[in-house]
């Protein structure tokens, strides 16, 4: 099976120009979900500790129970609580999910600012904080996610405002936060509470041109073993549906990196490495082909050559790596 290095000086490398944006540690909230995105839950939370990050975002109750060793405070995007733990609040994604938490439970208020997905609505809020009074659940902070914090256009500014709109009408003293990476590098005078930073810490954030961009470092890289290698002569077709047709003799070997570990099945027969090292035909569930003898392949060190390659985003490359993928901290 492939295996997965992590970068430690690139993560806190990240951190160090995330805390500049966030003018403070305490105020990030590193997103560890979907296995903090593919880099390894138990992993990236050791070292978010290490670097001093106290806070996390994650969309579990299970996930937030298998960290509350690292962190101060953790919050759930999307899940009720199995049991207490005095560090896990939840957030309420919308009005009728009120009843859902039982007396005590520690909670964060969505807000729908325009991205339509998840929130209560702006005029639910009156309402919503009475029934939250009633069920007796104790309300530490209001949120609100960005639709378009990565696009250019209007949207973005309007749900800024609408959120400053709900912070103004909300009760004093709780805990405001509705930047994602791509809102807290856009602009430069963060002053909320928190930010929840999830692909910025990873090193893989795509902005276009026209929004101001920084340079962050990849933290995850994918290697490959070679299985076999074989000198394949003119006219030889390769793999699954034969799809690569050799115009020349060429050295071709397979690697253990499949669709099955999280390779973009995509990117069969148009991917090449970083270092020019081009795909052969299709790749399979546990491994792909490559024009190449070398003993190790790097089949990435920016999950962003993948995304081009497979017209996605990084997000999808890094999460498709399966958890039992071996992580190795370098
Ligand atoms: C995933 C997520 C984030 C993190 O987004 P990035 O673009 O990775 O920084 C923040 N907030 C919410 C609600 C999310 O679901």
């Amino acid at each position: 099976m492939a295996y997965i290095t992590l970068n430690k000086n690139h993560f806190f490398y990240n951190l160090d120009i995330i805390a500049k944006q966030t003018k403070s540690k305490d105020k990030i909230a590193l997103v560890l979900k979907d296995n903090a995105y593919g880099h390894g839950l138990l992993e990236m939370a050791g070292l978010a500790q290490e670097w001093g990050i106290t806070k996390a975002v994650v969309q579990s109750d299970a996930e937030a129970h298998a960290i509350t060793p690292y962190f101060q405070y953790i919050l759930v995007l999307a899940d009720t609580p199995q049991k207490f733990s005095e560090k896990i609040r939840y957030t309420i994604n919308e009005l009728n999910a009120i009843e859902k938490f039982p007396r005590g439970t520690l909670v964060e208020l969505k807000v729908n600012t325009g991205m339509n997905r998840n929130g209560i609505e702006m005029d639910e809020l009156e309402s919503a904080l009475e029934k939250i009074e009633q069920q007796g659940l104790i309300l530490e902070g209001m949120l609100t996610h960005h639709g378009c914090a990565d696009e250019l256009g209007d949207v973005y500014q309007q749900q800024k405002d609408n959120f400053a709109k709900i912070k103004a009408k909300a009760p004093q003293g709780l805990r405001f936060h509705s930047c994602n990476s791509a809102a807290l590098f856009r602009d430069d005078d963060f002053n909320e509470d928190m930010a929840r930073v999830g692909i910025a810490a990873y090193g893989c954030m795509d902005l276009p041109e026209e929004i101001k961009s920084v340079e962050l470092k990849p933290v995850l890289s994918v290697f490959a073993d070679r299985l076999s290698s074989r000198v394949l002569p003119k006219g030889s077709c390769i793999g699954y549906g034969g799809t690569a047709c050799l115009e020349q003799e060429s050295v071709v070997s397979n690697y253990n990196f499949g669709y099955g570990d999280g390779f973009l099945r995509i990117c069969s027969g148009v991917f090449t490495t970083f270092e020019g090292v081009k795909i052969a035909g299709r790749i399979s569930m546990d491994n792909s082909s490559f024009f190449s003898d070398k003993e190790r392949l790097c089949i990435f060190k920016d999950a962003r050559d993948v995304s081009s390659t497979a017209q996605t985003i990084s997000y999808e490359v890094l999460t498709s790596l399966k958890p039992g993928l071996k992580r190795e901290i370098v």
